[in-house]
């Protein structure tokens, strides 16, 4: 039996897996990932998640055939790095991962993505169909896309393709991005976010709200909750954010003619109805091409880890064609 290995590099988490040639996971570790003191510290995490989740399946590294590695950006491709990454302390300023995991299991076939990337590996290699034409979105603390297009895993040429959290979506720039710039998508629709632009709006027009906007718990969780006790200045938060959700999904689907958009993510994953049911019914008047599928993910938590494996298995591509019999 030959086995693979996938890896989930997380701000919060590492998770590693060895599965066998059907895609089936044997054993997973996971760990949290070091806040410091630098990025080595984080590389020497990931090589130990990965000999944990081997030794429990009682398997050498050095018979891994391949590595898939879903990570937290931003990468540089070329160098088989993470650099500077944006969500973790700045101490850790470059993360080696696929000269020192390639070293680990004596192969030179590992492949880094960044995590969205992984998703649509995963969701194109565990769907049913096998879609070539595939976008999963998450919508979490941020917000973000991987997009196979033609059978292609479009990663850019330093790996970093499908920041859409940061496309423009509102021209006014109402809201400023963590990013610094106005008016993007994720400034509106992420978690990180959602309860911020409530309380913006609120400040706009102070309507009457059970929600406890000035508290320092007030969190986007709570304008969900509220919503669904039937505060009304909720329910026009959550309305807003399916607009701009909509504006950015449609201009999606007109770029990339996706037959599935698969949506995960935090926010989505507490809240599927809230989220994907209002963008499901406006899509048709908006979108110029073919509507596709919107659908939540079938891999939960798990799907950027199961796309890292998906791609060792694959080269890459998620294309179960793809995959070498041994
Ligand atoms: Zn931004």
């Amino acid at each position: 039996m030959a086995t693979y290995a996938g890896v989930d590099l997380g701000a919060t988490n590492i998770r590693a897996v060895v599965g066998d040639e059907s895609g089936r996971v044997l054993a997973s570790r996971r760990t949290g990932t070091p806040q410091g003191p630098n990025g080595i510290a984080v590389t020497e995490a990931v090589l130990d998640a990965l000999r944990g989740a081997c030794e429990e399946a009682g398997v050498d590294p050095t018979r891994i055939v391949a590595v898939g590695v879903g990570s937290i950006g931003p990468l540089d491709l070329a160098e088989g790095v993470i650099d500077n990454p944006a969500n973790l302390p700045d101490s850790i300023d470059r993360i080696p991962l696929t000269g020192p995991i390639g070293e680990l299991v004596d192969s030179d076939d590992v492949y880094l993505h960044n995590d969205t990337t992984a998703g649509v590996i995963g969701e194109r290699f565990y769907s049913d169909r096998n879609p070539d034409d595939m976008i999963y979105l998450t919508i979490s603390s941020g917000i973000g896309a991987g997009v196979c297009v033609d059978g292609n895993v479009v990663q850019g040429w330093d790996g970093n393709a499908g920041e859409v959290g940061h496309m423009t979506v509102d021209p006014n720039g109402f809201m400023t991005c963590g990013c610094g710039i106005d008016g993007h998508w994720e400034a509106y629709c992420s978690g990180n976010n959602i309860f911020r632009y409530a309380q913006r709006l609120h400040d706009e027009d102070p309507v009457e709200t059970s929600m406890p906007l000035e508290s320092a718990d007030f969190s986007s969780a709570d304008v969900f909750a509220h919503a669904n006790e039937g505060d009304e200045f909720a329910e026009y938060v959550l309305d807003q954010v399916t607009q701009w959700n909509v504006i950015a999904i449609a201009n999606m689907i007109d770029a990339y003619a996706p037959l599935v958009i698969y949506v995960g993510g935090a926010v989505t994953l507490n809240n599927p109805d809230r989220i994907l049911d209002p963008v499901r019914e406006r899509l048709d008047d908006v979108v110029f091409g073919n509507v596709p599928d919107l659908q939540l993910t079938t891999l939960g938590d798990d799907v950027v880890v199961k796309g890292a494996l998906a791609s060792a298995l694959t080269a890459g591509t998620g294309d179960r064609s793809r995959v070498r019999s041994s």
